[in-house]
């Protein structure tokens, strides 16, 4: 379906959950959130006739996200179901990687098409520091066996932050030489956490590309993704650059996004919100969903400091 602005809104990215097992400083407190009640989440059974109704509108990809998608029981079964939509072309899920060791062939055989794996460092310490606690070596294992699962293409997500691992970008662009991963490149957003941090923790990509003088660019793969991609000579892998600060891509933004408590958020950067959760017919799901996709605002004004989203990204997903 097309928005106001001819848009055609085919992406609905689904937040299952807001609780994580990791800490990711910048994403979220150390003491945890303040969970929503088990009651306000929207159970799997709530959730299916949502992605009927969407797909029926014109969604045909789906990305499951969180917190932490692996840590809420009942997800492999849920992708299961949903994977059965003839409309629905790609299933995706955004992970910290942790649990992927345990599920990756499950998820594979559920019918999840992609992953997208989020680290920030590839050294032990650190990425204690950064997560507070995860190790690192469990998401190295996840990896593999995502591999293994031949779930691909597999995505590495990095957050670069000026201080904390900007000294590996190019470990993370060495890594593309051997292996094929696409790792992108995330500029820090100011929200929830980060926003106190990202003054002084902000690096532009375009910093990262200068740093980086042998990248070749490459035709977008993502087709109506937000990354522009590169590769180094030779290498088996690409590296991506996603910019939401620098370089916003609104203009051809193609998603909606349904937080754990049922709210269809048209926006990542703005706090209007509608609430899906007391639609009890089909009807009354397309009748909200068809709302929410004609209510996306032209662009985001992060720039122009407009307000900041009141939630975080552990509640949005990112
Ligand atoms: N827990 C999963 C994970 O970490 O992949 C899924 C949810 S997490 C909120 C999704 C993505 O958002 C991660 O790649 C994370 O690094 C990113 N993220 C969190 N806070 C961010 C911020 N302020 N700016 C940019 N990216 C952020
Ligand atoms: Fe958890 Fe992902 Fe946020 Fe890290 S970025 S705290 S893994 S939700």
């Amino acid at each position: 379906m097309k928005d106001k602005w001819t848009r055609d809104i085919n992406y609905l990215r689904i937040s299952i959950t807001d609780r994580c097992n990791l800490r990711c400083f910048y994403c979220m407190p150390e003491e945890g959130i303040q969970k929503l009640n088990h009651d306000d989440i929207l159970t799997f059974e709530q959730l299916y006739p949502i992605v009927e109704v969407a797909v029926e509108l014109g969604i045909s990809k789906i990305r499951i996200t969180g917190g932490e998608p692996l840590v809420r029981k009942g997800i492999v079964n849920f992708i299961e179901k949903i994977s059965k939509l003839s409309g629905l072309k790609d299933i995706a899920m955004t992970t910290n990687g942790i649990l992927l060791e345990r599920y990756a062939q499950e998820l594979k055989e559920a019918g999840l098409h992609r992953l997208n794996i989020s680290l920030d460092t590839l050294k032990e310490d650190r990425y204690k520091m950064i997560t507070r606690w995860g190790e690192l070596n469990q998401v190295l294992r996840g990896i593999e066996a995502t591999e293994k699962a031949g779930l691909s293409p597999i995505k590495i997500n990095v957050v670069a932050m000026r201080g904390i691992n900007d000294d590996e970008i190019e470990d993370f662009a060495r890594l593309t030489k051997e292996k094929p991963y696409h790792v992108r490149f995330i500029e820090l957003m100011p929200m929830g956490e980060a926003e106190e941090i990202e003054g002084e923790r902000f690096i532009t990509n375009e910093e990262i590309l200068n740093r980086l003088p042998d990248l070749i660019p490459l035709i977008n793969e993502d087709g109506s993704g937000p990354a522009k991609y590169y590769k180094l000579p030779n290498s088996k892998g690409s590296i991506g650059f996603i910019s939401p600060m620098s370089n916003h891509f609104c203009k051809s933004c193609n998603r909606i996004r349904l937080t754990a408590d049922g709210k269809i958020k048209p926006c990542l950067h703005s706090n209007f919100e509608i609430d899906l959760k007391l639609a009890k017919t089909k009807e009354e799901i397309r009748n909200i969903l068809q709302k929410g996709i004609l209510l996306k605002p032209e662009r985001h004004y992060l720039k122009e400091g407009s307000e900041s989203s009141i939630r975080g990204m552990n509640q949005i997903g990112g």
